[in-house]
């Protein structure tokens, strides 16, 4: 009761914070509230260079369509997760490959610097015991984590020094193929037949490490080879299902199976496009493409331009109307997946600042939506801490008990 208080009267004391999770039962807000709650795919860095823009603010979804924020989070009681070093995959040669290093970095140092400027509300977490120590004493869990390995491809070495200034997740692939492995969706097909020489060996020193491997985004050679190959448990940190809406970025049942059996984890990705089919309109895609040429990238927009940007997208998006994926087309993958890899192999990674979102859950602070259709279908609320983050706690704690002992500095 107490903390079901303690939502609402966040709910009061932060305008529009909580009010999408405002229709949930006192039941659901408990056992949410209860649960150690965490996300394994926060691409909020990518905000955190926004002129302007802090983590430590409220922001409106609807006003700058940023989606997590530290008021958000406890609003939604999201306890933490991973936060993502995203790379966008450019050019493959010693340009592009310097290029995405040095970005790799910038990025680690964004998120090192968001944790070192608010100390008393966010900390870096390493393992899982972290992990339930940072949450008990009520901060943010900050986990860091990679997408595309990008970054890793001039020196693979560098994986060692992600790993010690605080990396515990590594995904191969982002949506084109790269050095070490194809990906699901590049328009020339596989190039490596699944991993390359080097995301072999990536995966060796990864397991090493003790750095989970996160087979999202990569194709399904790739994911058969990582869970041939890699010593611990695999991730898929932001994927869905292929037999609710069949798209090459989602995975087959089959291969649900094959990563439960191994002790993996799928956490369900909230992606409209990936969600449901979504047919593309070319006149509002070539709308969009030259609104981002008039005013940039999204993630570097300036405070004061945001009303414009705003208002400009709005009218194309009236103008040619697309049909967005809605919060039960959300829970169909979700709760298909629970079927097919069990409960204990089910977290969720729902994509947010990285396109994620639905109709009816369009920011975190909606989160304690799920947990209350988790309970309507029927999970318990051991299963729902389980999905929350003990899933992909277990897997955490399994890497880094695979790992080699760290050698002395
Ligand atoms: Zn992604």
């Amino acid at each position: 009761m107490k903390r079901c208080r303690l939502v609402f009267a966040i709910a009061l004391i932060v305008p529009g914070a909580g009010a999408a999770a405002e229709g949930t039962s006192m039941a659901a807000q408990r056992v949410h509230e209860a649960a150690l709650v965490l996300d394994t795919h926060l691409d909020t860095p990518a905000n955190l260079r926004r002129p302007g823009w802090s983590i430590a603010d409220n922001h409106q979804h609807e006003g700058d369509l940023s989606q997590v924020d530290l008021p958000r989070m406890k609003a939604g009681g999201l306890d933490g997760g991973f936060w993502v070093i995203y790379t966008a995959q450019g050019a493959r040669d010693d340009t592009g490959k310097r290029a995405a290093r040095d970005h790799g970095l910038k990025r680690l140092a964004s998120i090192l610097e968001m944790l070192a400027a608010h100390p008393a509300e966010m900390e870096l977490a390493l393992t899982a015991d972290d992990a339930e120590r940072i949450a008990g004493a009520g901060k943010r869990v900050s986990f860091i984590s990679m997408e595309n390995a990008a970054p890793l491809a001039s020196d693979p070495t560098l994986l060692t020094a992600y790993h010690r200034l605080g990396l515990r997740m590594l995904g191969i692939t982002h949506v084109r193929n790269n050095d070490f492995g194809d990906s699901s969706t590049d328009p020339a097909g596989a190039e490596w037949k699944g991993l390359s020489p080097a995301g072999r060996a990536l995966v060796a020193e990864a397991n090493r490490l003790g750095v989970v491997l996160d087979a999202s985004h990569a194709s399904d050679a790739v994911f058969d080879q990582l869970l041939a190959l890699s010593s611990a448990p695999i991730v898929l940190s932001h994927t869905s299902a292929d037999a609710i809406y069949d798209h090459p970025r989602n995975i087959d049942d089959a291969r649900i199976r094959q990563l439960a059996a191994k002790g993996g984890v799928i956490h369900v990705n909230a992606y409209g496009g990936y969600l449901v089919d979504i047919p593309k309109i070319p006149e509002r895609e070539a709308a969009m493409e030259s609104l981002s040429k008039k005013f940039g990238s999204e993630s570097r927009l300036p405070a004061d331009r945001v009303a414009d940007y705003l208002a400009e997208r709005r009218a194309i998006e009236a103008r040619y109307p697309t049909r967005r994926a809605t919060f039960d087309e959300y829970m169909a993958h979700l709760l298909h997946i629970l079927k097919v890899a069990g409960v204990d192999h089910v977290g969720i990674g729902a994509d947010w600042d990285g396109g994620g979102g639905v109709v009816g859950l369009e920011d975190v602070s909606a989160l304690p939506r799920i947990t209350e259709a988790l309970l309507a279908a029927g999970y318990s609320e051991v299963d729902i801490r389980k999905i929350w983050g003990g899933n992909l706690l277990r897997v955490l704690r399994q890497a880094q008990e695979g790992a080699a002992p760290p050698a002395s500095p």
